[in-house]
């Protein structure tokens, strides 16, 4: 079988690129490759009665299928350089801009039509933030939120099904280089050809990926991982910035150690989940678009960065080793109450019941002194202070801290300025490129190939 383009993943990079290609030729031959399900299959077993904890599925339902890992998340769409990837580094800032409001456009038009567009210009929140140590970045935000964007991505499937060959269940075991110059993809049902093909395998694609490129003999690099707990806490504490801001990225550097801590993924009136990573528990969260489907409480993450020198490569294997002891001691994610934290004393059932937060993840209480290294762990500690002074009430001993939160960063691949490999022909986009962290920058790279391949970017 041969194909104009084959794509690996059905992501947001993935389903982009596809949407584009199809847009500008209608004639392109395109396969997508997913090794997950279609998007109506796509269901976790979590249901709170009976599985009320991650059962390490084989393909997890919440990071594999034609959505991927962004499919039921909260589809805040960010329209930034400031965060959510370096794309820019690659195409320029305008360039990334404007494919960012591209996929916005598209979005809408797909079914988000309605939905809010909140931004950090003109606030006088940054001023407040400011003048307590705290550094808030600037963006837009589209929240589509949980259920509108599962809409959107409905449609989408809508409009590429016809176009596109969809292989659901397929996960793509090698890629090889033919000597014509194009590639083949290999699964268990078959080998198929490409001239072009397109990797967007995100984050759970990631050992996959560096299989491919050892294979194929492209350079990568791996040296960043971000480790840090999910606060939660009662809705009102954070309406003034979730109000006006909905999310807000918010930095602050540590007395101590002069670490950067970072506020991320802010959901308000939403819910903490498990996030299951090649068998590894660890937290996140999302929140809903519909109000009936709000919860009392705010959730949001704070990170630190760790960034490793040589001769230590594996910044992954140590995030992994922090969430494994953290699987270890609670069996899966572990909660505890800030003002046990601060006591030095582990949260047990009977504390977080009696504590005035209702959590939303049945987590295992304990004491996270006990998995999160002390230096990260301190700069949480500074930092929810810091936040309890534009936003009294964050540092309250009943807020809820869940553990850990890890954000893995894919290795990064060497990529010229279009996102191709050494190898001419074979483009790497989204998260798994290492160059994306986010749902916008995801898709306009996967807009940007289509565009390059199909000789629009010239
Ligand atoms: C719970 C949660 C909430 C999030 N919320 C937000 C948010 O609000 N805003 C935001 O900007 N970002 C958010 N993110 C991150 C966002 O989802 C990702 O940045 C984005 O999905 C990356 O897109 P991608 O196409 O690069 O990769 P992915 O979305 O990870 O898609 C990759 C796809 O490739 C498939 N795949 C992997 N390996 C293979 C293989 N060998 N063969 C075939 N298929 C393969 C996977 O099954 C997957 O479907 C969230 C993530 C999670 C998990």
């Amino acid at each position: 079988m041969k194909y104009d383009v084959i794509i690996v993943g059905a992501g947001p990079g993935g389903i982009f690129s596809a949407y584009e290609l199809t847009k500008i030729d209608s004639d392109l031959k395109i396969a997508i490759f997913e090794a997950g399900n279609p998007l109506e299959k796509r269901k976790c077993p979590i249901d709170g009665v009976k599985v009320k904890t991650c059962i390490k599925c084989p393909t997890c339902a919440i990071m594999n299928g034609f959505g991927g890992a962004g499919a039921f998340s909260d589809g805040k769409y960010n329209i930034t350089n400031q965060f959510g990837g370096s794309l820019y580094e690659y195409i320029g800032k305008n360039e990334a801009i404007a494919l960012m409001k591209y996929v916005d456009e598209i979005n809408l038009a797909y079914g988000g039509e309605g939905t809010k567009l909140y931004s950090t210009a003109d606030t006088k929140i940054k001023k407040m933030c400011l003048e307590n140590g705290l550094h808030l970045l600037d963006a837009q935000v589209r929240h589509l939120g949980t259920d509108i964007n599962y809409v959107v991505l409905e449609n989408l499937y809508n409009y590429l099904k016809d176009k596109v060959e969809i292989f659901f269940r397929t996960p793509v075991e090698k890629v090889k280089k033919l000597d014509d110059g194009g590639y083949s993809v290999i699964t268990e049902s078959g080998e198929y050809e490409c001239d072009k093909c397109i990797i967007s395998v995100g984050r759970s694609g990631s050992k996959w990926m560096e299989s491919v490129c050892n294979d194929l003999d492209i350079p990568t690099k791996s040296n960043r991982v971000d480790i840090g707990v999910r606060v939660e806490l009662p809705a009102e504490i954070f309406s003034a910035l979730t109000d006006e801001l909905y999310e807000s990225k918010i930095v602050y550097r540590t007395e101590k150690f002069e670490d950067l801590v970072r506020t991320f993924c802010m959901n308000p009136h939403g819910a903490v989940v498990n996030e299951n990573t090649n068998g590894i528990v660890t937290v996140n969260g999302h929140s809903y678009e519909d109000p009936a489907k709000h919860t009392e409480n705010t959730n949001f993450a704070l990170l630190v960065s760790k960034h490793f020198s040589e001769p230590f490569k594996d910044s992954n294997g140590y995030g992994e080793s922090i969430a494994k002891l953290s699987n270890m001691l609670g069996g899966g994610v572990i909660v505890q109450r800030f003002g046990d934290l601060v006591r030095g004393r582990r949260s047990n059932t009977s504390r977080i019941q009696e504590g005035y937060v209702t959590p939303t993840l049945a987590a295992t209480p304990g004491d996270l002194s006990l998995v999160i290294p002390k230096r990260i762990l301190d700069g949480i500690i500074e930092m929810i202070y810091a936040l309890d002074k534009i936003c009294p009430g964050t540092a309250n001993d009943d807020t809820l801290l869940y553990g850990v939160e890890v954000k893995f960063y894919n290795m990064e691949v060497e990529l010229d300025n279009n996102l191709e490999t050494r190898n001419k022909g074979l483009f790497v986009i989204g998260d798994g490129s290492g160059v994306t962290h986010s749902l916008s920058h995801a898709s306009a790279s996967g807009v940007y190939v289509a565009r390059y391949i199909t000789g629009q970017n010239q």
